[in-house]
């Protein structure tokens, strides 16, 4: 079973940056690509401020953060990131025409045995697999925000997708420190659609007037051992990606999942969560 010891991250936003981070914290060579310099560069000062906290609390130290630091390498070239990779790990924005776009521009350039993982959060593996040359070796690798935190990493099998290719998935995975759970393919895959089913109800139950938001959220904390309550949690995902999963879950799976109104008029109403200061709470005063 091939190992994978280079890796090309496309895409060094919020979630690429982690995974970038956590592969050269594994040992891996890393390449990271965006499309504009900004985006690198942010995504490389995301990786570097996350380090030095690790520093400051001492759990690493100054010289192991510049050897971890030393293994990733930014880029815009394309063919310079996939240049020898065993896998690519897109993690672009959370759109099908995008993804699929970068899938036809990485057949160019990627070598036919190099593996192709995707982070989508709910997106079909299978389509996009199969505007590739090889299905066989496509697979999701969902990770979860803040990468570097959290321990779970949710593997998602397409139709073509072979055992071999869920054998070295894992092992990856495994070896940046996760515990993998492996699930076939279905609309927002499996954690996705509980949590995103529930914290929908939590938003009818609001909208109902049952009761206020911070108790709503209390309840939930106190009474299920919930670390954060579904209102402040919708918050911290954004709304619009909320609302974005859930009418794709609508689409494919029916009524059950139809958004609540009250979330579709807060995205409309630009109230997206901490990201843009007001959501179900408003984030502006200190
Ligand atoms: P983000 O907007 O922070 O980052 C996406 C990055 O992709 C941007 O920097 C953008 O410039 C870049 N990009 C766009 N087109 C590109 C291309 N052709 N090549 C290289 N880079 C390109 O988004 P994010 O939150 O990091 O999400 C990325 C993916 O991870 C999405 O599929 C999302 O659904 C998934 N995901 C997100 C979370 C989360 O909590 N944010 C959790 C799990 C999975």
């Amino acid at each position: 079973m091939k190992e994978i010891n280079k890796v090309c991250v496309l895409g060094a936003g919020l979630m690429g940056n982690g995974i970038a981070q956590v592969c050269a914290q594994a040992g891996m060579q890393v390449t990271m690509r965006d499309i504009e310099q900004r985006f690198i560069d942010a995504g490389m000062a995301a990786i570097q401020k996350n380090l030095s906290r690790g520093v400051k609390k001492g759990a690493l130290s100054r010289g192991e953060m510049e050897t971890i630091l030393a293994r990733v390498k930014p880029t815009l070239d394309l063919k310079e990131a996939v240049a020898d990779a065993d896998c690519v790990v897109e993690v672009v924005v959370e759109l099908m025409p995008v993804k699929k776009q970068v899938y036809t521009e990485l057949e160019q350039y990627a070598s036919p045995d190099c593996y192709f993982f995707t982070n989508t959060s709910g997106l079909s593996i299978t389509e996009m697999a199969a505007t590739t040359k090889r299905p066989d070796r496509f697979i999701g690798t969902h990770f979860f925000n803040p990468v570097q935190v959290m321990t779970l990493l949710e593997i998602v099998t397409g139709f073509e997708t072979t055992e071999e290719t869920v054998a070295v998935a894992k092992a990856w995975g495994e070896r940046l420190g996760k515990e993998c759970i492996i699930v076939r393919e279905s609309p927002a895959f499996v954690v996705n659609r509980i949590l995103c089913t529930m914290i929908n109800e939590a938003f009818f139950v609001l909208s109902e007037g049952h009761s206020s938001a911070a108790e709503i959220d209390k309840g939930m904390k106190l009474g299920c051992n919930q670390p954060i309550g579904p209102l402040a949690l919708a918050d911290l995902i954004g709304n619009d990606t909320l609302l974005r999963i859930l009418e794709g879950l609508n689409k494919e799976l029916g009524d059950k999942y139809r958004p609540a109104p009250y979330l579709v008029k807060l995205v409309r109403a630009g109230r997206l969560g901490r990201k843009s200061g007001k959501g179900v709470y408003d984030y502006s005063e200190p």
